[in-house]
């Protein structure tokens, strides 16, 4: 089975689902991540804040997989903003993940309060320029944060990675991607699994697809158009989360889901936080 990819606004490909490793311990990353590798995940989404970037990247040099088959994505943490520092610490990612480039380098939070994203953007251009990031985009910008971008600088983020999930229906923000051409990362797709899979609605739905509930829940992302990256340390959930390309949703089973939105963060505010 082929994952179909999404085309971003530098004309580069990224993998529709990937494998997220948030909370995947450094000491179990790369056994993990090789699960992942080994049911056909081509697409792996970490964080310099998750402290496992040796663990991907060691699952990476073992899987002998070519690295052009493959999309890496790392995050700046939250103290490393500033032009060249941004660039500094992707220097480091590299080193741990055993790399030349990422396919994709995010700034993690925008920190309004100390307010030097634009600078750091400017650093992202640097790494891009350089080659050591093949695309650059952002997570958890609200909207005046990518017009603040727009305003300043010359590249427009290739994503925006924002929590999204059936509680928290992002219309707005995914209508201003649409508009600027921002592919739209899903952070949480299935809600941490926690309370939003026990929902009667997606039980519902589960069985008459004959699907588990996260399944129903990551096949309405795809059929959003959004990029997933659902996160597992259990190889059957692995897999499962990966069988989501032979089924379809139809315009009111994605109503049913969508009346789940409550607009509760499971999150942090990215107004505030960082
Ligand atoms: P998720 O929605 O992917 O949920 C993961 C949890 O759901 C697992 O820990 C497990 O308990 C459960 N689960 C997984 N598969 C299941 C299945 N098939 N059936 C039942 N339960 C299942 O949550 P997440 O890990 O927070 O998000 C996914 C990825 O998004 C992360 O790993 C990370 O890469 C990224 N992320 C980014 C940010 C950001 O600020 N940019 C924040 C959080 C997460």
């Amino acid at each position: 089975m082929t994952v179909p990819t999404i085309k971003l606004n530098d004309g580069r490909e990224i993998p529709q689902l990937g494998f997220g490793v948030f909370q995947i311990e450094a000491g179990r990353t790369a056994e993990t991540v090789k699960a992942a590798l080994d049911v056909g995940y081509r697409h792996i989404d970490t964080a310099q804040m998750y402290g496992n970037e040796e663990g991907v990247g060691q699952a990476i040099a073992d899987s002998g997989i070519p690295r052009d088959e493959l999309f890496v994505t790392t995050k700046l943490n939250n103290d490393g903003h500033g032009r060249s520092e941004a660039v500094r610490r992707l220097d480091q990612s590299l080193t741990r993940l055993g790399l030349d480039h990422v396919d994709l380098y995010l700034i993690h939070w925008p920190r309004p309060g100390e307010d030097r994203y634009v600078e750091t953007w400017q650093g992202f251009e640097d790494a891009r320029d350089a080659g050591k990031a093949r695309s650059i985009g952002v997570s958890n910008f609200q909207i005046p944060h990518l017009e603040q971008l727009a305003a300043q600088t010359s590249t427009v983020p290739a994503v925006n990675q924002i929590e999204f999930h059936p509680q928290l229906v992002q219309r707005e923000l995914s209508e201003y991607h649409r508009e600027h051409g921002i592919a739209t990362e899903a952070w949480s797709p299935i809600g941490q699994g926690k309370g939003l899979l026990d929902a009667p609605e997606l039980a519902e739905l589960a069985q008459r697809h004959g699907r588990s509930a996260a399944q129903v829940v990551l096949r309405w992302h795809i059929q959003l158009g959004n990029i997933v990256f659902p996160k597992s340390g259990n190889p059957d959930r692995i897999r499962e989360n990966y069988e989501i390309f032979d089924f379809t949703l139809s315009d009111a089973d994605i109503a049913a889901i969508e009346k789940l939105h409550t607009g509760a963060r499971l999150g942090p505010d990215p107004d505030t936080f960082g």
